[in-house]
């Protein structure tokens, strides 16, 4: 059941059965920051697959180079605003696509209120971002994920009052089984769309798996309308994971497929190098192919003759592949220039 309700980010539209949307959360203060280069990096993100962004908006330094980002980014920008109504007023006034709130640490309802009065004037989204560790009083003594549902409701309900309908609501645990218990309740009570993630995932080994269970097995609930796999480290990585769980589970069709083998005592190759230098570029191509490196001559050919193209290598040298046929013989060095050539080439 993914939701029925749109919520309209820039141009970007989340919900009502549109396709799952993949976000994540920049890693740096931006005061200070090269505008220039975060703008190449977001250029880089979006052809990977990333299609918002956000960003923490802390103070009001945040300011200027906030509004120079939203004008510039090519994907929809969203500040993530913590305890100061003051400051969701200066991000959407500097140009936000959305923010994220939560209206429990904004404090007085008057200063939600204010917030998503001017997030309708300007026609901008808001997500209500419900995390365990920060929720109400549990007066009614309700399990966890039953609390995140209900204190969501709650706003909605407010939101709702104020004339104010462009939400997404995400409601996060570190606990995988709270995380998705919770998806689940909202998806029965709610048609607006949801966020999914599981908060204070790890690294990325670790927060991959977890992520991948718990989205997963949402996602292939059909609940959940946009996704963070978060990861502590690279925020390129949040994008190939999260993009990972969504053409595994059918949701997400093309992009390049990029297999490799889990090298054995054969090989002589640094397959696991390649991997990581080709990862990222080969994940900004428009291309729906399968590229497969693997670490030796012995089975390298014959296990990656279902790829499109190979690179099976031998000590400091490499076979390219297309289609299973030996198409050059290239060094480890000359050998990323050349793969991406033929694939440019189509051959
Ligand atoms: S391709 Fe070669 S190195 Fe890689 S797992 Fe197979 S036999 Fe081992």
């Amino acid at each position: 059941m993914f939701s029925k309700r749109i919520c309209r980010v820039r141009d970007l539209e989340i919900g009502g059965k549109k396709p799952v949307r993949v976000q994540t959360m920049y890693d740096s203060p931006i005061v200070g920051a090269d505008i220039d280069e975060l703008i190449a990096r977001i250029g880089k993100l979006s052809s990977m697959g990333c299609d918002l962004i956000r960003f923490s908006y802390s103070s009001f330094d945040d300011e200027v180079p906030f509004k120079e980002i939203a004008k510039r980014s090519i994907i929809p920008v969203v500040a993530d605003i913590h305890f100061d109504y003051r400051l969701a007023l200066s991000a959407l006034e500097s140009g936000a696509d959305k923010i994220r709130i939560n209206p429990g640490n904004i404090g007085a309802k008057w200063k939600t209120k204010e917030v998503v009065l001017s997030a309708l004037d300007k026609g901008r989204a808001i997500r209500i971002g419900l995390n365990s560790g920060s929720l109400p009083k549990n007066e009614k003594g309700l399990d966890k994920a039953s609390l995140m549902v209900e204190t969501a409701l709650d706003y909605l309900n407010d939101f709702e009052s104020w004339g104010f309908t462009n939400t997404v609501v995400s409601l996060k645990a570190s606990d995988v089984d709270v995380t998705m218990e919770a998806a689940r309740k909202f998806a029965t009570s709610s048609d607006y769309p949801l966020h999914l993630g599981v908060t204070e995932a790890g690294s990325p080994i670790v927060s991959s798996v977890r992520s991948a269970w718990a989205l997963g097995n949402l996602l292939h609930e059909h609940i959940g309308d946009t996704v963070r796999v978060s990861i502590t480290g690279d925020i390129e990585d949040e994008i190939i994971a999260a993009n990972e769980i969504l053409r595994t589970l059918g949701l997400k069709k093309g992009g390049v497929r990029l297999v490799s083998c889990p090298r054995c005592g054969r090989h002589t190759f640094d397959s696991r190098g390649m991997v990581e230098r080709l990862q990222p570029r080969l994940m900004a191509l428009d291309k729906d192919i399968t590229v497969a490196v693997m670490g030796c001559q012995v089975n390298g050919p014959g296990e990656a003759k279902d790829a499109d193209y190979a690179l099976t290598g031998i000590g400091k040298k490499a076979f390219l592949y297309a289609k299973g046929v030996l198409i050059k013989e290239v060094t480890e060095e000359n050998a990323e220039e050349a793969l991406f050539e033929a694939i440019e080439n189509g051959r």
